[in-house]
Formats: structure tokens, C-alpha cells, sequence
């Protein structure tokens, strides 16, 4: 399988190369050549467990590894996940929820970034080099992302969380990870500013090629692969529960997660619908309804994984809707860029058009009283990003026939407060956030200074 970028330049690049470099030079997103179609294979995938699954899947597009080396990276990778079943699914009132955070930091991004920074290291020792992951984080990428490479001694991250503005949890999550690669940092300044740094970082070339810069973001391939695995296995157990439809609502920021949905529906997984469920920062939710892609205000929310304003995977989406043609994404791409406003138009294949999405506005008040409902009624504790697909859901109706499969994206103990105040109840824990408080932590505080962060880097890798 080749890769090539959404913005058309002629470069065409292996699985392996795709994992390692992140960013196309040209400022686009790395994408398969085409889809492979599964055609007949889905009754066999659907007796396989996760791993075996996964290793199906991966391997169509990861066919420069051989077979058992990426199968022990999957076996490794989910040896982490408290779940036999990785990601488990189960019937909670009229909907299936899809439980995503098994993994080390409670959240689904455990289910990628375990198997990039595994594959990090496999292909670093393979090839003789190292790698400096520079990463910028509102809350749970960061804690995914350093769990994900903690101790590996191929790679070293830097990782910047906007200083006093990620939960007191989410900040333990980093800063009590006391490993000789890992560098955390708490900037003076926005998580704009934040990732402002790693793009002005990722922009000098002489530097990112010098340091070998690597991403650990949802711009990598490598997340949205692992990520198409669970929508197979949770259509699979749906099915076996009697489903004769499939949907799925997914709580939506920067369009990685429904991404990797979209394109197991594009290799032949029966999806019929893919619910795209935003928080108050709705800029997907205006696309889907007017076809103007333009952000508003930036508006926290109790769901603050998803408060995003550009969605950096859409243009993916973009690229497959505009039959493939870099050309024109390039051009959308350079219009937004200048006038923060685009209006994609392919005239037979216009965007707006796709009976796959469905896409909905789920409000602060709304998850609350989702929260509340699910935990008084069913006895099932939601995280606030759950709720919001979970309330997406059932304004469209789901039946056990026709079922809506919620992902599940955080555990609620990494939410208290928001579950605290929605249910009145008792704080929500977990043994692992238990263990967290008190435990000895390591962060610096620095200015918003790309030069700075440089510096800092050479130092650290001198
Ligand atoms: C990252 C995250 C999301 C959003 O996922 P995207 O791939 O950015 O759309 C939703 N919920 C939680 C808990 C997250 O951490």
C-alpha cells in the first residue's frame, strides 16, 4: 500500500515512512492509496478476537511489516486494556454503548496511541534511528500520548498542556510519569499558544528533520488505522446481539474518531449511519447542515476534549468526498487558511450531500441531563463526551433491530466534577486516578516561545 498526501503533491510514501513523518511536506494529511474492500471476508472477521481483527485489518495497510512482527505489536499493545474484549460493548437502556477507555489513561485514545508508540519502537530499532515527539494537548492526548511511549528509549516527547488550564486529573496524568524521556511542560498561555509552538516547531524543517520530529496526534495514519478496528468488532458483537442495522453516534472534535468510522463504511463495513455528535463548538455540526466551514467563538464546555474549532482531520474527509483531487483540497485548504471561511463545492459530489452523516448540537444542559437519566434510571455512569452521542442518539431513535452504538470515550472518573453536579450523587473513581493523587510530579513552566521550546529540546537531546 502507498500513501499519498491531501493536497496532491506527487510524493508516495510506505506504511512505515507515512508513521514516522506525521505531516506531508506539503501541509497535507497522508491517505492510502485507495480503501482495500473486504468484500466476502466479514462473516470470517466476525468469529475473530480483537487482536486477531486488529492484525486483519492492520495488515492491509501496514504490508511492509511482516505479519508476525505486527501482530506482536497488537498483542503488546493491548495487553495494557483491563478487557478481554479491548473494547467491550454492552446494551444500556436503548442504546449500545462501546466502551473505549480500557486502557492505561481511561480514554479511547489509549486504543491508538498504545499501538503507535509500540510501533514507534519497532520501527525505530529496525531502522537504527530515534524520534522527538513534540506534542501540544488540551487534557487527554497528552496523558495517552506519553503513556503510549513512556520508557521507550528511541523516542523522546515534549509535551505542553496549557499552564492551570487542564483538570487538576488530567494534569496528574502527565506530570506523575517520571520517566527519563518524558518532558512535560505547562506553557504561560492558551493551548493555542500550545500548539502554535509544535506547528512553528514542525514548520522549521531544518530542525524537525535534524530532531527527527514525529506526531503523535490524530494527523497520524497509524491512529486512524487502529482505530477502524473497534468499529468492525463492535458492529460484529451488535450483530450477535440481534442487530440488523448498524449506526454509530460519536462524540466529535477533531473528526479522528468518526473518521476511522468513515472509512471502515468506505472497505464494506454495512454502516448506515454515522452520527456526528458536537459539543457548543459546533463547527461540524454548521458544515453538515449550511456547507460553510467556518469557526465561531471558542466556548468551554464540560466536554473540553471536544472543544475545537478547526478540525484537523476533516480535510481527509474533504479529500474523499472531492474523488481524490489533491488539487482542489489544496485549494480549499489555501482559501480557508486566508479567509478562515470555506465553502467546499464539487458539483456532483458536493460534501453536504452524504446520507452517511448525520451530525447534531448537543448542548451543556442536554449532557447534563443525559448524565443524570442514564445514571438514575439504567444505573450507568456517563463522561460528559459520551453523553453528548449518547443525546444524539436518541433524538434520532434506536431500537435493539436498529441500534445506535454509542462510543464511550472517557471513563467518568476522569470527570468528576461535571458527573458530580449532573447526578448529585457520589464522585465517580478509578483505582488508576486514585493511585495518581499525591504521587510525585515533574513539570516546568515556560513562556509561549517557540525559540524557547528549541532551545529546551536541543539541551534536553544534547
Ligand atoms: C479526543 C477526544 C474526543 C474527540 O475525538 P476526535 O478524534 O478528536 O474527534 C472525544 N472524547 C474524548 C474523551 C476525547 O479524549
Amino acid at each position: 500500500m502507498k500513501y499519498i498526501s491531501t493536497r496532491g503533491n506527487h510524493e508516495s510514501l510506505s506504511f512505515s515512512d507515512v508513521v514516522l513523518s506525521g505531516l506531508a511536506r506539503d501541509g497535507g494529511l497522508y491517505m492510502p492509496e485507495q480503501f482495500p474492500q473486504i468484500g466476502d471476508k466479514l462473516e470470517a472477521w466476525s468469529k475473530l478476537s480483537y487482536q486477531a481483527l486488529a492484525l486483519e485489518i492492520m495488515k492491509l495497510y501496514a504490508d511492509d511489516i511482516p505479519e508476525a512482527d505486527l501482530l506482536a505489536i497488537v498483542n503488546k499493545s493491548y495487553e495494557t486494556f483491563d478487557s478481554a474484549d479491548v473494547t467491550p460493548s454492552c446494551a444500556v437502556g436503548d442504546v449500545r454503548i462501546l466502551e473505549l477507555w480500557h486502557g492505561p489513561t481511561l480514554a479511547f485514545k489509549d486504543v491508538a496511541l498504545q499501538f503507535l508508540g509500540n510501533l514507534f519502537d519497532y520501527l525505530l530499532t529496525k531502522r537504527d534511528e530515534r524520534l522527538t515527539v513534540v506534542a501540544a494537548t488540551s487534557g487527554d492526548t497528552g496523558s495517552a500520548a506519553i503513556q503510549g511511549v513512556r520508557g521507550k528509549s528511541r523516542v523522546d516527547i515534549f509535551v505542553m498542556h496549557p499552564h492551570g488550564r487542564v483538570s487538576p486529573l488530567q494534569e496528574l496524568q502527565m506530570t506523575t510519569v517520571l520517566d527519563d524521556n518524558v518532558h512535560n511542560f505547562a506553557v504561560e498561555g492558551s493551548f493555542d499558544d500550545a500548539q502554535n509552538i509544535v506547528k512553528a516547531l514542525f514548520n522549521d524543517l531544518a530542525f524537525r528533520d535534524e530532531y527527527h520530529l514525529g506526531a503523535m496526534n490524530s494527523i497520524n495514519w497509524a491512529r486512524i488505522l487502529a482505530q477502524v478496528v473497534y468499529y468492525f468488532y463492535a458492529a460484529f458483537r451488535a450483530q450477535d446481539a440481534g442487530a440488523q442495522s448498524i449506526r454509530f453516534a460519536v462524540p466529535t472534535g477533531n473528526f479522528g474518531d468518526i473518521f476511522a468510522g468513515y472509512v471502515a463504511a468506505q472497505m464494506g463495513l454495512p454502516i448506515k449511519q454515522l452520527i456526528l455528535a458536537t459539543n457548543e463548538n459546533d463547527i461540524l455540526t454548521r458544515f453538515f447542515a449550511t456547507g460553510i466551514y467556518e469557526p465561531g467563538a471558542a466556548m468551554p464546555t464540560t466536554s473540553p476534549s471536544m472543544d475545537i474549532q478547526v478540525a484537523s482531520n476533516f480535510e481527509r474527509y474533504l479529500y474523499c468526498r472531492a474523488g481524490r483531487d489533491g488539487q482542489q483540497v489544496a485549494q480549499w485548504m489555501a482559501t480557508f487558511a486566508q479567509e478562515r471561511r470555506l465553502v467546499p463545492n464539487v458539483k456532483e459530489n458536493h460534501p453536504v450531500n452524504d446520507p452517511m452523516m448525520v451530525a447534531k448540537r448537543i448542548d451543556v444542559d442536554a449532557v447534563a441531563q443525559t448524565i443524570r437519566h442514564y445514571d438514575s434510571v439504567y444505573g450507568y455512569t456517563l463522561d460528559p463526551h459520551t453523553a453528548i452521542g449518547v443525546a444524539a442518539a436518541e433524538q434520532i431513535g434506536t431500537t435493539v433491530e436498529h441500534p445506535v452504538i454509542c462510543l464511550a470515550t472517557a471513563n467518568p472518573a476522569k470527570f468528576p466534577a461535571t458527573v458530580v453536579a449532573a447526578t448529585g450523587g457520589t464522585e465517580p473513581t478509578h483505582p488508576i486516578l486514585e493511585a495518581l493523587k499525591g504521587a510525585p510530579a515533574r513539570v516546568e513552566v515556560i513562556a509561549a516561545d517557540a525559540e524557547l521550546l528549541k532551545q529546551i529540546v536541543r539541551k534536553t537531546l544534547a
